[in-house]
């Protein structure tokens, strides 16, 4: 039998209105997984900053395509508003549940006492994802375009093991090895996401490790030390240069990592428009930026072409590393060990020393560039919050709505929460929509904290971003502007 395709999918303009708590959630069919990525760089204010290397130069794309998989580095270069997503990836995306739900939280509305009419909140749903957030969406466009690069492998590094996770998986899918350089403290406290990583085939090493030289300098010293994401970068991006079959892959910051999350956004566009809406209000949490840019480039288009003038992009970052919120709008190397290329970026400094809070997916020292740009212009905000309240709000929403959310989406939520009270007390109408980054399944220690009364919040001193913010590189931007 012939199934008439286009007779069987559900027509979208036949949206389900008004929803409600039995129609809860916009889905989308399986042929609505985007066909192409959204590129943000024409519609900005400015051209796109280069990535320079130490010496303050440009980095060419000869050098860059030593690093990264080819065509990623095309796509960050590229000033076409659309980028094909190929089919391969396509069809890991719908292995991976895309499209994944835009869900309207009609649970955790009338826990906040908000009249539903007036104030609605919306989360687009990226914890469907096997290993649990957004980040494969990028893992598997640079696992796919490494592989076409005819290459053995990527190096990267993990913190927690999202990431790690993300590519191990994408690797497999795509037959590729990868070699992991996971912060030591990490390996040790987060056994869980190790062994989902080892299960995928991933090779993993606590780092600082023995295996390269900027790890030996670590580990010679202190065989147990604790490692932080700017060594573990150095370690990875040290061993991808000196292996020619190697590369590197990094799982937020860049232009192209930004470009892959896209389809986050360009998915819930579409499913506001079948629910008969468009946010006043669009909110992620930031570690590197790269979830929060996937949900906001597509609305943020329309408000830099002036069609949405009135919508707010805001970022949520927690008080112990507000790099948009604290830092400063300047060159900085993206590592500790200065091996990385140096962007322009909201930065901490990168000597930052990332405090042991539990949203370790967001302890970074830098925001994307492309994010920066668009914060340094005031066209998106920000807002820090304490680990408390947002692990708190993490409760609230998994007692309401049912799903227990990463730490690092608990800012987004906290910011979501209060946004939502606010317009409540102004006695205004609001449509919040959030990016429900991903679940907290491997986050339980947490939320034990939590449950225990042992959590610390931490404010990162202004004195210690003082201080890191002297030792940012000179840059002569005259020099290649
Ligand atoms: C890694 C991670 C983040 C932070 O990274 P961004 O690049 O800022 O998106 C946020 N949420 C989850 C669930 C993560 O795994």
């Amino acid at each position: 039998m012939v199934i008439d395709v286009k007779k069987e999918q559900p027509r979208l303009d036949q949206a389900i209105q008004p929803m409600s708590r039995l129609n809860n959630k916009i889905m989308l069919p399986l042929n609505k997984i985007p066909k192409q990525w959204m590129n943000i760089a024409p519609f900005l204010p400015e051209k796109p900053y280069p990535c320079l290397l130490p010496n303050g130069m440009p980095a060419t794309p000869d050098i860059m395509n030593q690093i990264f998989p080819t065509e990623c580095v095309k796509q960050a270069m590229s000033a076409e508003e659309f980028i094909d997503i190929p089919r391969e990836v396509r069809e890991a995306f719908a292995l991976c549940n895309r499209p994944t739900p835009l869900v309207r939280a009609f649970r955790l509305e009338k826990a906040l006492g908000l009249d539903s009419d007036r104030i609605k909140i919306f989360y687009k749903g990226e914890y469907v994802s096997p290993t649990g957030s957004h980040k494969g969406n990028t893992a598997i466009a640079q696992a796919f375009y490494a592989k076409k690069d005819k290459i053995k492998g990527l190096t990267t590094e993990t913190g927690a093991g999202q990431w790690g996770s993300a590519l191990s998986m994408a690797g497999t899918m795509m037959d590729l090895e990868v070699k992991i350089f996971q912060v030591r403290a990490s390996y040790y406290d987060k056994p869980g996401r190790r062994v989902l990583m080892n299960n995928f085939g991933a090779d993993l090493v606590p780092s600082p490790s023995d295996q390269t030289e900027v790890g030996k300098a670590f580990y010679n010293k202190n065989p147990n030390h604790p490692g932080s994401l700017g060594i573990a970068i150095s370690e990875a991006l040290e061993l991808a240069m000196k292996t020619p079959e190697y590369k590197y892959s990094l799982g937020s910051v860049l232009d192209f990592v930004c470009l892959h999350q896209t389809v986050i956004g360009l998915e819930a566009k579409e499913q506001m428009s079948i629910a008969g809406e468009y946010p006043d209000v669009v909110i992620g949490c930031v570690g590197g930026g790269s979830n929060f840019s996937g949900l906001a480039f597509p609305f943020l288009k329309d408000k830099l072409q002036g069609i949405k003038t009135e919508t707010k992009f805001i970022g949520a970052e927690p008080t112990a590393c507000p790099s948009i919120t604290k830092g400063k709008y300047a060159w900085d190397f993206g590592d500790s060990a200065k091996i990385a290329p140096i962007a322009k970026m909201f930065t901490l400094g990168h000597t930052f020393i990332p405090p042991a809070v539990h949203a370790g997916g967001l302890r970074y020292h830098g925001a994307a560039p492309l994010l920066s740009m668009l914060a340094n212009h005031d066209l998106v905000s920000s807002e820090m919050f304490h680990q408390t309240k947002a692990i708190k709000t993490g409760m609230l929403f998994s007692r309401t709505e049912g799903i227990l959310p990463a730490v690092e989406t608990c800012h987004a939520i906290a910011s979501a929460i209060d946004k939502a009270l606010e317009a409540k007390d102004e006695g205004k109408k609001c449509t919040i929509l959030f990016n429900f980054s991903g679940h907290g399944h491997f986050d339980t220690h947490a939320y034990k904290a939590l449950q225990d009364k042992k959590l610390i919040d931490f404010e990162y001193p202004n004195e210690a971003i003082e201080a890191a913010l002297k030792n940012l590189p000179a840059v002569d931007e005259s020099k290649f502007m």
